[in-house]
């Protein structure tokens, strides 16, 4: 085979993989090259998100809940077990199981789709050429017309907790611990700390979240925030806000931690670590020094709203450019490029990637908060919907949370969609939906919403804008 292609897309996440699918979809001849090794060695596609991200810590997430359930919730549906109790070598492998049919899944989709994969760490040279550098060693270079960067991330390391697989771990470790912890403690209350520190809380490790900001997941809408936050600390989650980690020690087998708050100097011992405080984009080895590709103070590589890094055929997508960390957001863009570099009409818009974190209760929202219109004068209306007085969360004994629409003070659009409760990580599609198409808070409160259903939260938040909600007072 020849060595030329019109596309090498170096990393295989859900950015890199689906970048090189629809290209191959457009008919141009095709590479993707990914140095990921699986946990049997062998190469494993998908990137961050299938292996250790995404999918492995929706698994542990919905495990770990059907115990909750098990042991907590179901009495109050007249359900009870004794003695419950989690195996937990099923418990991991299950997880495994799914990671390797979803990695072992894009190898099929790659074949069936005619994209060649190569195996091994791709480095940008001058020209659009990339050599790749095998595991044993080996070098070959390939070259192509275009070049799409989708190198992805990696955590952030706290230079005086350094990982070290055992006790002081990351996102990889935090999934694949053989035995629930009796502390953990949590660095970060970000969405990773959040989903990680959940699945060992709900099998009863006790979960100390340190986090260094005084307000609780300020990226949120904030009314959202407070609702989750009580219900997290109901289900005994530990979260101590402007409090920073200063110092962390392993001895023995334990943690030692110092924190600083309003207060002064804390100490906290634990007998594992995660360390959550955030992922910087991953650009080591990936480019010649000539290459012309920049990067920007955080390190991630400066691209155009059309992904383009300023260099003739060079484009960069995913976690390594600027926006949101997220899968659905890499993908959209791999998309859009391969689009673009077939001469078609690519389409993204950063504005309505909808963001989910996978507590219970689910939170999720897309759209600016109320107090990013605030601070941008931007006048609003709002309208919200409590779960409790849904019928469908009440027979599911899951009453908890609300729906918060926000809608332009003058011509009613919406800005944006802010839930908290059971199933939100699917509900906030027809947000995203209506934002996309310019929607009106009318238009989501004239929509017909199946009863009962949790979608007639959204309906009635969107009535309630305008004080005509029927199920509460307005
Ligand atoms: P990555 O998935 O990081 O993939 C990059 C790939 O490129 C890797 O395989 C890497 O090995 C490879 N690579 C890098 N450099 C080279 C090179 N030079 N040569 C060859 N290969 C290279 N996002 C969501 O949307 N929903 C979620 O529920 C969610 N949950 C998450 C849970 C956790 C625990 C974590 C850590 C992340 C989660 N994310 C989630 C974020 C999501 O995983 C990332 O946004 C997504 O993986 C980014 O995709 P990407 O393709 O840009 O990069
Ligand atoms: P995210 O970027 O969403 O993954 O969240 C990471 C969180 O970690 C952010 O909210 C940071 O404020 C927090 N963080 C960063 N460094 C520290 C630290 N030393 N101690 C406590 N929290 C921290």
């Amino acid at each position: 085979m020849s060595d030329k292609f019109d596309v090498i897309v170096i990393g295989a996440g859900p950015a890199g993989y689906v970048a090189a699918i629809r290209a191959a979809q457009l008919g141009l001849k095709t590479a993707c090259v990914d140095a990921f090794v699986g946990k049997d060695g062998k190469q494993a596609l998908g990137g961050t998100c299938l292996n250790v991200g995404c999918i492995p810590s929706k698994a542990l997430l919905d495990s770990s809940k059907q115990y909750f359930n098990l042991a907590h919730n179901l009495p109050a549906h007249g359900i009870s077990v004794e003695n419950a109790k989690v195996d937990m070598a099923t418990f991991i492998g299950r997880k495994d199981k799914i990671v390797k049919q979803f990695t072992g899944g894009i190898g099929q989709l790659f074949k069936a789709n005619k994209v060649t994969p190569f195996f091994g760490k791709g480095k940008l040279l001058k020209g659009n050429n990339v050599e790749i550098t095998g595991n044993d060693g080996s070098k070959q270079t390939i070259s192509a017309t275009n070049v799409i960067l989708a190198s992805g991330s990696v955590p952030i390391e706290l230079p005086f907790a350094k990982f070290d697989g055992k006790y002081i771990i990351d996102n990889a470790g935090a999934l694949d611990i053989n035995e629930v912890p009796k502390r953990l403690g949590v660095i970060g209350a970000g969405v990773i700390g959040l989903e990680l520190g959940s699945v060992w809380n709900r099998l009863g490790a006790e979960v100390t979240i340190l986090e260094a900001l005084p307000d609780f997941l300020a990226v949120a809408d904030q009314d959202v925030a407070k609702i989750a936050k009580k219900e997290f600390e109901k289900q005994g989650l530990a979260i101590k806000l402007g409090a920073k980690l200063t110092k962390a020690e392993v001895k023995k087998n334990e943690v030692a931690l110092t924190y600083e708050d309003k207060d002064g100097a804390h100490e906290l011992t634990v007998d594992k670590l995660l360390v959550a405080v955030g992922r910087r984009a991953y650009t080591d080895g990936l480019l010649a020094g000539d290459t012309g590709v920049k990067l920007d103070e955080r390190g991630r590589i400066v691209v155009d709203e059309h992904n383009h890094t300023g260099v003739d055929g060079v484009w960069a997508i995913g976690d390594a450019v600027r926006g949101p960390m997220l899968a659905h957001k890499g993908s959209e863009e791999g998309v859009a490029v391969a689009e673009w570099i077939a001469g078609k009409a690519g389409h993204i818009n950063l504005d309505t990637v909808p963001w989910v974190i996978y507590t219970e209760p689910e939170i999720a929202w897309a759209g600016k908060t109320e107090k990013e219109l605030k601070d941008a004068g931007i006048p609003y209306k709002i309208g919200t919907f409590p779960f409790a007085a849904i019928g469908r969360a009440v027979a599911m004994n899951e009453a908890i949370g609300q729906v918060k629409v926000l809608a332009h003070a003058e011509t009613d659009r919406l800005l944006g969609v802010h839930m908290v409760g059971p199933g939100v990580s699917e509900l906030i599609a027809e947000a995203v939906v209506a934002m996309e198409f310019k929607g009106s808070a009318e238009d989501l409160a004239r929509i017909v919403h199946a009863h009962p259903t949790l979608s007639e939260a959204v309906h009635e938040a969107a009535l309630s804008v305008d004080k005509r909600a029927i199920h509460k007072g307005n």
